[in-house]
């Protein structure tokens, strides 16, 4: 899939739809979800353009790919979910049901979840 520039993640990165920001570096951004699913649910995403995991894998430098995953540690923590555990969930493509084509990774956590079933 090719990456659609104006799609409502590329918007937020570029401040034209506001976000409640969680954490900001050179590599991510993240920001809570507009509809919580859980006590914590926020968005990580790269501050390159990709559609997905795949894409990033493919075409990401390692220090993005490095710099993304350290974001998420960060922000679980500052979040105050990593003493008790939380989920790390990217939804990709249409079988995966992402609604946006920027990737992004949900971090759940702040109560006990249910278990993950396909
Ligand atoms: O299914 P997918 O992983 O693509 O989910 C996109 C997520 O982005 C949803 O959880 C939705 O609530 C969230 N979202 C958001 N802010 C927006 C648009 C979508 O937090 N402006």
């Amino acid at each position: 899939m090719a990456y659609d520039p104006n799609n409502i993640f590329a918007r937020i990165l570029r401040g034209e739809i506001p976000c409640k920001k969680a954490f900001e570096d050179e590599f991510a951004l993240a920001f809570h979800d507009i509809n919580p699913q859980a006590p914590v649910h926020i968005l990580v995403i790269p501050k390159g353009a990709y559609v997905s995991v795949d894409d990033f894998a493919a075409k990401a430098s390692d220090a993005e790919i490095a710099g993304l995953i350290r974001a998420i540690g960060t922000v679980a923590k500052q979040a105050g979910v990593s003493v008790d555990g939380w989920r790390l969930l990217s939804n990709i493509g249409t079988n995966g049901h992402q609604e946006v084509p920027h990737l992004h990774f949900h971090i759940f956590g702040g109560k006990k979840l249910g278990h993950m079933l396909p």
